[in-house]
């Protein structure tokens, strides 16, 4: 087994509030793993932790077998955050420019773009199937297609671990559903390493393999037919609520 992301007795606070309390679990090589809770469970404190963005925390986080202090592979990790529209709608960038913007990381100073940067930018357009837009002004695109664009730009550094923060809520149900599938063949096909935040929980279960359901504690950790089974799991969750998550086809 491959560790991509272990997390050992992570707590956090926002001054007095807790808001991680003790939290732990691994992700391993090839997991798809399905990030589930109420509002505020701290999913997305845990994921800022998780990429350093958010210090002052306790406990070890380990990426790719490394402790987060000492991390430099960065580029090894491609995230999409939950709100596409934060990106300025009037800053007039292209669909091109923006995945360019996914190589920056990579990149010491100075910055110089190389042919082979090209050839990846190339490849996640067309992976993505938004070639013809390249030169498109962001701005000028439809919810569903600048998610695309910065679902490009999250893999043209070619990550071995995506990170999404509910992705699916600036789509409709039919794209939302095609937008999981795709996210689903790249876990199967290139065996990229997910882990998806979502609030979808009725859903969840057709694509992840594990499902981490928090509340500032970890709930559950582990694979959907543990928790189907789990007679703790149904008192917590009561027998409707977790038939609904088994719910898996
Ligand atoms: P989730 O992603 O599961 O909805 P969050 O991680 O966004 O949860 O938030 C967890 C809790 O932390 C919530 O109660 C939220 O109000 C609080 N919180 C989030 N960000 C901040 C902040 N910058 N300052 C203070 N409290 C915050």
């Amino acid at each position: 087994m491959v560790s991509v992301l272990s997390v050992k007795n992570l707590s956090f606070s926002y001054g007095p509030v807790e808001v991680l309390s003790d939290v732990s679990f691994d992700v391993e090589k090839g997991d798809y793993v399905g990030l589930a809770g109420p509002n505020g469970a701290g999913k997305t404190t845990l994921v800022k932790t998780v990429l350093g963005l958010s210090e002052r925390s306790r406990g070890v986080v380990k990426l790719f077998g490394r402790e987060l202090k000492s991390f430099d592979g960065w580029d090894r990790i491609g995230y999409l955050s939950q709100r596409v529209t934060a990106f300025n709608p009037l800053f007039p960038a292209s669909v091109k420019e923006v995945v360019k913007l996914g190589l920056l990381s990579q990149k010491k100073f100075p910055r110089r773009f190389t042919e082979s940067d090209s050839v990846k930018i190339r490849q996640s357009l067309d992976l993505m199937g938004i070639s013809d837009l390249e030169d498109k002004p962001v701005s000028d695109l439809s919810g569903g297609q600048q998610q695309r664009v910065f679902l490009a730009r999250a893999l043209v550094s070619n990550p071995d671990l995506l990170i999404l923060d509910e992705p699916g809520t600036a789509l409709d149900q039919p794209s939302r559903e095609g937008f999981f599938e795709f996210i689903k063949k790249l876990n199967q096909d290139k065996g990229i390493t997910i882990i998806l935040i979502t609030h979808d929980t009725a859903q969840i279960g057709q694509y992840a393999n594990k499902l981490l359901y928090m509340d500032k504690k970890v709930v559950f950790y582990g694979s959907f037919s543990d928790f189907c089974k789990s007679t703790e799991m149904h008192q917590y969750f009561g027998h409707f609520s977790q038939h609904l998550i088994c719910h898996q086809h």
